[in-house]
């Protein structure tokens, strides 16, 4: 069977974020390239030009999507699920906005800032700091150039020395001095766990069980700090060039700004690829769950979870085998709550130092997001680090709100309501050290990869994949007219 795409005109199209319906490609012949006519207007000149297509329409594939559209090439963006997004996704319950998982926006992202119109986001900020639950009292990190004062009053807390302060100002320094190019190719040699970084840069014990563990722990779902020192850095680069954010609409907010501007008949949703078969001579074909097969004359961006790559091209593509190690997982709980019943106005992380619980870190999105709830609703956000597998979703509920009663008033905590439970199995590919946040997209020629495990586990990281993994196919391209 070869390809089969059928004209836009005909094919049931799917706006990536209206009302999805299953597509199917049909299988008599026609033209690939009069199926891809309409969705990029073709330079006159060369009729017989044929496109690209990218699997999964996450961050890095919505990037490299927009590359191609950029470059007027053709192409199909093939996504299994019911809509863009990925990892990063906002479920509508009960009027309150859920994020698949809490996420931050970090503004200074600079892949983020050259791709995204900001204002659109509606961007709403977070307090630059934390309050940290240590020993039944709750103490303040404060960003010092943020908020001067509330850093000075907090010197003296437990959460870390004077010097653990000031170690923050000069780690603060050190990676401002450094371009990200520098901070993310790091030759190997230099890169350790985060955990080392921080002890060998003279943090004491204190400040990173109580800050450092659950604040970056949080980030990289990753509590042993085994994420590797150059994430940190890019991390802590980000946060002290710019601000932690959610978008008013939720975190989906910002893939689906992505794909307003592709051309809506080039997104193909409820569309999943089980393989590719590639012959190293370019032109691969994308075989399609449904029996349908896609072909591209220019290439194939394969833009999927790291562990999805693997089985699309298992024992069908010659490529190197791709690093396997455990993925990071995380529990996100949502609660509604009376506004009265929360213990803060306030757009602030909660973070737990006290080294006990499973509780990792918490905020009420409403005070970041009024928009998160329904009127006179407010919705709490708690996040637990690993999957939590052999603890019921009831008893998980019951435990987080036993621990929170112990940092809050237990009548407030026992009059919310639980509203949903995530367990994302696959939320960050593990980037413990050895790791290469470079990796070369090109796997053959036509055939290119991206993604987060590609880059960095990040927003950024995954879209910075998706514009290399086109830049690849455009020096191929430019090499095959030579
Ligand atoms: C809970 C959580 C919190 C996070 N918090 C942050 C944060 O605060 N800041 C930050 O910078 N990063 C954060 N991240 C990381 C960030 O979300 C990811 O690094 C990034 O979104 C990955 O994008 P991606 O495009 O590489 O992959 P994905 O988003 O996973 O996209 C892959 C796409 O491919 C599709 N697909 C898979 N298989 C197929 C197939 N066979 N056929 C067709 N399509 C397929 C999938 O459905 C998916 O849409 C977080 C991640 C999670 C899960």
């Amino acid at each position: 069977m070869t390809l089969s795409l059928s004209p836009p005109s005909s094919v049931p199209f799917l706006s990536p974020h209206k009302h999805p319906l299953p597509f199917r490609l049909k299988t008599h012949a026609v033209a690939l390239q009069t199926s891809l006519d309409p969705p990029v207007s073709l330079t006159s000149s060369n009729s017989k030009k044929t496109g690209v297509i990218v699997i999964g329409a996450g961050l890095a594939g919505l990037a490299a999507a927009k590359r191609l559209h950029s470059e007027n090439i053709p192409f199909l963006l093939l996504e299994a699920s019911d809509d863009v997004g990925g990892r990063v996704r906002t479920d509508l319950v009960d009027g309150f906005l859920l994020d698949r998982g809490f996420q931050i926006f970090i503004t200074a992202y600079p892949e983020a800032q050259r791709l995204l119109n900001y204002e659109a986001l509606n961007l709403r900020k977070f307090y630059s700091g934390a309050l940290v639950y240590f020993d039944g009292k709750f103490y303040t990190v404060a960003d010092p150039i943020r908020h001067f004062s509330d850093s000075i009053k907090s010197l003296s807390n437990p959460i870390g020395s004077v010097l653990d302060k000031l170690l923050i100002g000069l780690t603060r320094i050190q990676v401002l001095g450094k371009s990200d190019e520098e901070i993310l190719s790091g030759r190997e040699s230099n890169e350790v766990p985060t955990l080392e970084f921080l002890k060998q840069s003279g943090f004491s014990d204190s400040i990173i069980d109580r800050f450092f563990r659950p604040f970056f722990g949080g980030i990289f779902f990753d509590k042993e700090l085994q994420t590797t020192s150059k994430l940190f850095n890019f991390i802590f680069k980000c946060l002290a060039l710019g601000d932690n954010t959610l978008p008013a609409t939720g975190i989906s907010a910002i893939p689906k700004q992505l794909a307003d501007n592709l051309p809506s008949d080039s997104i193909f949703l409820n569309s999943k690829v089980v393989s590719i078969n590639f012959n190293g001579l370019g032109s691969p074909e994308v075989f399609l769950e449904n029996g349908d097969t896609v072909k591209s004359e220019l290439g194939v961006i394969l833009a999927v979870e790291q562990p999805e790559v693997r089985k699309i091209l298992a024992g069908k593509v010659a490529v190197e085998p791709v690093e396997a190690k455990p993925a990071r997982s995380t529990v996100c709980l949502y609660f509604s709550a009376d506004p009265d019943k929360i213990p803060v106005k306030d757009p602030v992380l909660f973070l737990n130092g006290s080294g006990r619980g499973i509780v990792n870190n918490m905020f009420f999105a409403t005070n970041v997001a009024e928009t998160y709830g329904p009127p006179n609703k407010a919705l709490a956000s708690v996040s637990l680090i690993g999957l939590f597998e052999d603890v019921s979703d009831d008893d998980l509920t019951g435990r987080v709100v036993q621990e929170l009663s112990g940092w809050f008033k237990e009548s407030m905590v026992k009059s919310w309501k639980h509203l949903r439970t995530y367990r994302i199995r696959y939320a960050q590919p593990d980037q413990s050290p050895p790791t290469n946040l470079m990796k070369n997209p090109r796997l053959g020629p036509g055939l290119y990869m991206c993604g987060d495990h590609q880059t960095s586990a990040t927003f950024d990281g995954a879209l910075v994949s998706g514009r290399k993994a086109v830049e690849a196919l455009l020096r191929d391209m430019a090499l095959s007219k030579v």
